[in-house]
């Protein structure tokens, strides 16, 4: 299955890079690029070198196993962070740093959660980031709303003193995870919701695909500033199927809970910063990274551990080269990204004076599987040279997708909002949501294989982005300039 798959891609990979040659022939206000012999020959020589490493997978498995999860925020991020400037020391980087910044801290806390009506069972949940806590011990009657859409219309205290449950559907696999962003509505505003119709506290079905006992957790959305007053609860699929079956029988349903999820305050939190200094054009920056932090509940190895160290051992084998590529290459391990891209922000306010030195950016956070796609926002007129990268990539099963696709991972998106150009490989996310923010987030996820092959695409392509003297900006650029000279 997985030759016919491979041979499957491959071959979409070669009609695609057919009608992309066809279409520049068609198209002659764009004109072709064409890698030097001596750039194919290094990215060819970094693409072989990725496949045969196991860098990415020791870096992965040193985080997972020596700082463990990483809460952002906590004492454990701090360890992390202490971890990636060491990493970057032993490793071949110029600049090792740390920018720090200042957040408020959520911590999960203890939680018990049973069904008492119609009869005694456990639970299994989590409650999700910025819940609150239970003041007392609650046991209450159970309103049930069977998608989210039930609850959105909801009269204010028509909910008092029950328990909101809102359930939905097991998130359908995908190659590239469309079914999250509708299922995570009830998670990240149900809470409204419900809390405006009086209720004690919401229990929602996970965000996730698999069907395993494990509760999916996620941070819900503030609203202006202000975050849940009532303790917000996802239980796993299974349970909430259970909780469904009963409530088609008739059944009225009742539910204790005790949480100490709570706020703590604010604290201190940081990005570390990796630089390979460019030898031509030191000022100007190739961003890539992933998140140094993850949820609490596993060890982080596919969020975003395997960015982390996809990227980091990318960087690291580009510095193993003879001499420095044009530009700087900057590797960022983003602190507090799944509490609300806190990092990603700081960086960005921190950075925004110098946002135009920042000539293409993307990040790996979609867990560890085969890299199957390429997308990328530049120029029009650096099109070309992009379309040349996406050939030298699909010898590694990799499609050319679209020159339209904005946005180069969460990370990014505020860096996007200052103008600066993306580029995205897009991971095979099949089974990234059955583990994706749940306990089952651990090292035994990670193929070896895909890992490396993965560290194979970012070699090639950051080595040539910082290599080639194409100008990627999009703003005020769309003048047929290819080069930057
Ligand atoms: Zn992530």
């Amino acid at each position: 299955m997985k030759s016919i798959a491979i041979i499957s891609i491959a071959l979409f990979a070669y009609a695609n890079v057919f009608f992309q040659e066809s279409l520049a022939e068609e198209n002659p206000e764009v004109p072709a690029y064409s890698l030097k012999s001596s750039q194919l020959e290094t990215a060819q020589g970094l693409i072989d070198t990725a496949l045969e490493s196991d860098l990415a997978h020791k870096i992965v498995e040193s985080l997972t196993t020596e700082v463990g999860a990483r809460l952002g925020g906590s004492e454990a991020e701090k360890r992390a962070r202490d971890w990636g400037m060491k990493l970057g020391k032993k490793l071949s980087f110029d600049r090792v740093s740390v920018e720090e910044f200042t957040m408020p801290y959520w911590e999960r806390g203890k939680l018990n959660i049973s069904l008492t009506a119609p009869y005694e069972q456990k639970l299994y949940g989590t409650a999700l980031g910025g819940s609150a806590s239970t003041r007392e011990d609650l046991d209450a009657p159970v309103v049930y709303f069977r998608s989210v859409n039930d609850i959105l219309e909801i009269e204010p205290g028509s909910l008092t003193g029950k328990i909101a449950f809102i359930d939905g559907e097991i998130m359908v696999k995908s190659q590239t995870g469309a079914g999250y962003g509708p299922a995570n509505t009830r998670r990240t505003v149900g809470w409204q919701h419900a809390e405006r119709g009086g209720a004690v506290a919401l229990v929602v079905r996970s965000v996730g695909s698999d069907s395993h006992r494990f509760p999916h957790t996620g941070m819900m959305r503030h609203k202006e500033g202000t975050w849940a007053s009532i303790p917000v609860i996802a239980v796993s699929n299974p349970d909430a199927d259970h909780v469904r079956r009963l409530h088609r029988l008739g059944e009225k349903l009742s539910i204790s809970l005790s949480s100490t999820a709570e706020w703590k305050g604010d604290v201190s939190s940081g990005n570390v910063i990796l630089d390979l200094v460019g030898r031509d054009k030191p000022e100007e920056i190739v961003l890539i990274g992933g998140h140094l932090d993850s949820w609490d509940l596993g060890t982080g190895a596919i969020d975003d551990g395997a960015g982390v160290a996809i990227t980091t051992a990318a960087a690291e084998l580009i510095a193993r080269l003879p001499k420095r590529p044009r530009r700087t290459i900057r590797v960022v391990m983003f602190g507090a990204e799944e509490v609300g891209l806190l990092g990603a922000k700081a960086y960005a306010k921190q950075h925004a004076d110098e946002a135009e030195n920042h000539v293409l950016a993307t990040e790996s956070d979609f867990g560890a599987g085969t890299i199957w796609k390429f997308d990328s926002n530049v120029n029009s007129a650096a099109n070309p040279a992009i379309d040349e990268i996406g050939k030298l990539l699909s010898q590694l099963g990799i499609v050319r997708g679209g020159n339209d696709v904005k946005g180069g991972g969460p990370d990014i998106i505020p860096l996007v909002e200052l103008g600066v150009p993306t580029v995205r490989l897009n991971q095979n996310g099949m089974d990234y949501f059955d583990l994706h923010h749940t306990p089952d987030d651990t090292l035994d996820k990670i193929i070896p294989e895909e890992l490396a092959q993965n560290v194979a695409a970012y070699a090639a392509l950051v080595y040539l982005a910082a290599e080639l003297d194409v100008e990627f900006r999009t703003s005020d650029k769309e003048t047929g300039e290819t080069t930057s000279k």
